[in-house]
């Protein structure tokens, strides 16, 4: 009873502590509709005062007007800090240099730097374009030469599935941050333990830069499974298991997911983890209550 009143209380003491950190991701919608339900998130998450919103970058360019007319009106409309995202996917230095030059004409001065995956999917070879940045490190190393901006850069807990071993994996995160990331955001897990060992894998290697954990909201198992099987992130058993049959049970669906994320956001929480970067999908309700579970509030 005591030690279950002791973690009671450390907990309460955790999230009466100002400092938790959120960003939040979001992608740049193709319809009418779906741009309705963006603003809508974006005006309920806005104040939360999050340190930056975030906006994803199409395959080979394929949203780089949107992410920067989404991006540039989230900053003049909501006054909250936006981060573009870019991928030197199918482009020349030339090209994501001039996309670059737009995001800091636009007053952005937050990017997450990708070096993003071949048409054909993650698991296939990537072929840079033969005038273009090789990879996120390239990447991140020519946008310091283009200006003052704050870089995120990826991780993955679980490996990225081109790197053929860990050394590689944890290498290549040090190159990116070393040609002046300021952060690692992670992909998506479902294990704490892969983050946990992750992060210890990559102090042991020398790497003292915030490694943020990306938190992906299960709103449909069946659609975050097909999502976490294309970016290498597995799913475990224990959690298919308990999503299995909710498939046409949409109120249950959304207490377990609730249960599922709060579980994993407060494990993280214990282990001293102050910052989260929530994949949003362009919704607002499980991230608000995430949220709320941290004492991040609107004013
Ligand atoms: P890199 O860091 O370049 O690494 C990719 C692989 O190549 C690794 O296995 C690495 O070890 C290997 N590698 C790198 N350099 C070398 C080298 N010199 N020699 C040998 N091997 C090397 N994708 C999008 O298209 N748009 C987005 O907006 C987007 N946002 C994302 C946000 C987050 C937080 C995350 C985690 C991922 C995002 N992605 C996005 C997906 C990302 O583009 C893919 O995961 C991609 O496969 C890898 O990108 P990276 O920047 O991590 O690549």
């Amino acid at each position: 009873m005591n030690a279950i009143h002791d973690h009671r209380a450390s907990r309460q003491a955790k999230t009466e502590r100002p400092p938790f950190q959120v960003s939040f991701e979001f992608f740049p919608p193709r319809t009418d509709v779906m741009e309705e339900r963006f603003w809508d998130s974006i005006r309920k998450l806005a104040p939360l005062h999050p340190r930056f919103v975030s906006v994803t970058y199409g395959a080979g360019g394929s949203t780089r007007e949107r992410t920067l007319r989404m991006v540039s009106r989230i900053k003049s409309e909501t006054g909250v800090d936006a981060a573009a995202h870019l991928t030197c996917v199918d482009a020349s230095r030339d090209d994501v240099d001039a996309v670059v030059r737009g995001y800091r004409d636009a007053g952005i001065t937050r990017i997450v730097a990708l070096r993003g995956d071949p048409p054909e999917g993650v698991g296939k070879p990537f072929t840079p374009h033969p005038d273009g940045y090789r990879n996120g490190a390239e990447l991140v190393a020519g946008i310091r030469q283009l200006g003052e901006f704050d870089i995120s850069v990826a991780a993955y807990p679980e490996k990225h599935p081109q790197s053929p071993d860990w050394d590689a994996d944890i290498d290549n995160l040090k190159r990116k941050l070393d040609a002046g990331a300021a952060r690692a955001i992670t992909q998506m897990f479902f294990d704490n333990d892969d983050y946990f060992r992750f992060v210890e894998r990559a102090r042991k290697a020398g790497i003292a830069a915030p490694i943020v954990p990306g938190i992906q909201p299960i709103h449909s198992f069946k659609q975050i499974s097909g999502f976490a099987a294309r970016c290498g992130a597995s799913i475990p058993a224990w959690l298919a298991e308990r999503f299995e049959g909710l498939e046409d049970e949409p109120e249950t669906h959304a207490l377990v997911a609730s249960a599922v994320a709060a579980e994993q956001v407060l494990e993280l929480v214990d282990a001293g983890v102050t910052e989260f970067h929530f994949y949003t999908l362009n919704r607002s309700n499980l991230v608000l209550a995430l949220a709320r579970l941290l004492g991040v509030r609107p004013d």
